[in-house]
């Protein structure tokens, strides 16, 4: 078994949650430190940093939030597929030296390099040359992916912000959207469990599912063994919260016999002047089953 999971004061849950941010060691622009820092600010008491794919800030955020004396639980945020279908599963509470996590990692690793130097070369057909260099630059130390490339495209002057860079290079059906096989999602939700932690579905409503393949997609996680949906995260309103919690509703009564995926919340942060995912920003509604009860007690 990974080591005991870090259990959980009062403290913890009683004040500001985050369970979903990213630093520099994935797309974040805050250092582990500058973010806990800030989520200090926020007021928040019980934070999960969960980069893409690496848990190579956990450690400095760690002795961060030590002398901050704010809680941090391990996280990542694991890239996955549902048939075709790119989802991002969290994973909270894992042990991050565990070989489930470094072996999903590692593997994650090599896709990733083989999907950024395709996304180069493209760029480069395209007449953008130094693509590799610069997305890399931008990366530092991390996992290179689609947000640096779009950072050096604004820097070098070719686009003049991130989102067109995603609208005519980067995004969906773009030269740059490079497909990658990535381990399915029941393969993601057990190296989680593996790992000692509980799998998230992130950000349900950023996948342009149709309600009915949403449905679907919750159903199947829960089957895979999944332990919670993200009810809340940055960039969404009420009424979306309410359509989550429907669609949860209606998977646990239409399978029977199993637990009932619990929720959970997080920002998404990855840079401070987006204020619709703000660190602290986020709040569940008061009648329902959060995940961090599985680690309280
Ligand atoms: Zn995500
Ligand atoms: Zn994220």
């Amino acid at each position: 078994m990974p080591q005991s999971r870090l259990r959980l004061a009062d403290e913890a849950v009683n004040g500001q949650i985050d369970l979903h941010c990213h630093s520099t060691a994935s797309d974040g622009i805050l250092s582990p430190e500058a973010l806990v820092s800030r989520a200090k600010s926020a007021g928040v008491t019980l934070l999960a940093l969960t980069d893409h794919d690496t848990v190579a800030g956990y450690a400095q955020a760690r002795d961060a939030a030590e002398k901050a004396g704010i809680f941090l639980l391990p996280g990542i945020e694991l890239t996955a597929r549902w048939g075709r279908q790119v989802v991002h599963v969290v994973g909270l509470n894992v042990d991050p030296e565990s070989a489930a996590i470094g072996g999903a990692i590692a593997e994650r690793g090599r896709l990733r390099d083989a999907r950024a130097l395709e996304i180069a070369a493209r760029l480069e057909k395209r007449g953008f040359s130094g693509a590799m260099a610069g997305a890399r630059q931008h990366a530092g130390e991390g996992v290179i992916g689609r947000p640096h490339f779009a950072r050096w495209l604004v820097e070098a002057g070719y686009l003049p912000d991130e989102a067109k860079a995603f609208k005519r290079y980067l995004g969906a059906g773009k030269t740059g959207d490079v497909s990658v096989d990535w381990p399915d999602m029941g393969t993601t939700v057990a190296s989680i469990h593996a790992a000692g932690g509980a799998a998230v579905l992130a950000h349900p409503l950023k996948y342009g599912l149709t309600r009915m393949r949403l449905q679907s997609l919750l159903g199947e996680f829960q089957e895979a063994g999944g332990d919670a949906v993200e009810v809340v995260c940055g960039q969404q309103n009420p009424v979306q919260t309410r359509e989550i919690l429907a669609l949860l509703e209606r998977v646990s009564a239409s399978r029977s016999g199993g637990r009932a995926l619990r929720a959970s919340l997080g920002s998404d942060f990855h840079q401070p002047d987006q204020p619709w995912r703000e660190l602290g920003s986020v709040h569940l509604p008061a009648d329902v089953e959060p995940v961090w009860a599985l680690w309280r007690g």
